[in-house]
């Protein structure tokens, strides 16, 4: 409960509105979606065991909603990298924070994101699982912006292709803030300019 009497299964983009420009994506297009990509991807892996590798922290809804939504056998790690600093940014450089606890060698990875903003996370983490001998790796992020459309990587699974906005909600934050919204918006210029 918070202060105010309301529950946290409450909490919106409404509650916060003023810090926000618009929602983007609302919560009930985001389950339906995710029911799509998982019916998909059960099918591309039918009688495979799938490991799904979730990046901290923003792919924890998206990877706790994913998960549910399949009925493949599955398993799940966690990597945590770092490509952002507290900002909007990227650094340009990817650092591993947390790596796996499982095995990679002879798996097939199911790369789990929250966002593909440049592809630099990605690019990298594909790679680095790939080099670790991983039978295949792919990709199902739940966003994604226009600069990704013109990296390298490929990504087999999306949710919803954005603007070039920074966005906020369903996993992702600003300073740690706003994963726990149901919608995805995009941030106020004001919060940050
Ligand atoms: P990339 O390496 O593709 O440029 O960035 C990927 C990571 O940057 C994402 O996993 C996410 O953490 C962060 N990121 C990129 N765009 C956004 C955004 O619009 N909002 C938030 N909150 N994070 C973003």
């Amino acid at each position: 409960m918070f202060n105010n009497g309301t529950r946290l299964a409450d909490v919106d983009a409404n509650y916060v509105a003023a810090d926000l420009d618009r929602v983007i994506t609302t919560a009930d297009e985001i389950s339906d979606r995710v029911i799509e990509m998982a019916a998909q991807i059960d099918s591309d892996y039918a009688g495979r065991d799938v490991l799904l590798v979730g990046v901290l922290n923003g792919a924890v809804m998206v990877m706790s909603d994913l998960s549910r939504a399949m009925q493949s056998h599955l398993t799940m790690d966690w990597m945590a990298v770092s490509s952002y600093g507290a900002g909007t940014k990227s650094s340009g450089v990817v650092r591993i924070l947390k790596d796996l606890t499982t095995d990679v060698l002879d798996r097939h990875v199911l790369i789990v994101e929250d966002i593909v903003d440049t592809g630099l996370t990605l690019s990298y983490l594909v790679e680095n699982l790939k080099g670790r001998g991983a039978a295949s790796v792919e990709v199902a992020a739940m966003f994604r912006k226009p600069a990704a459309l013109t990296t390298a990587v490929d990504v087999k699974y999306i949710g919803f292709d954005i603007p070039n906005d920074f966005v906020v909600g369903y996993g992702l934050d600003f300073n740690g803030r706003y994963r726990n919204l149901r919608d995805v918006a995009v941030l106020g210029k004001h919060m940050y300019s």
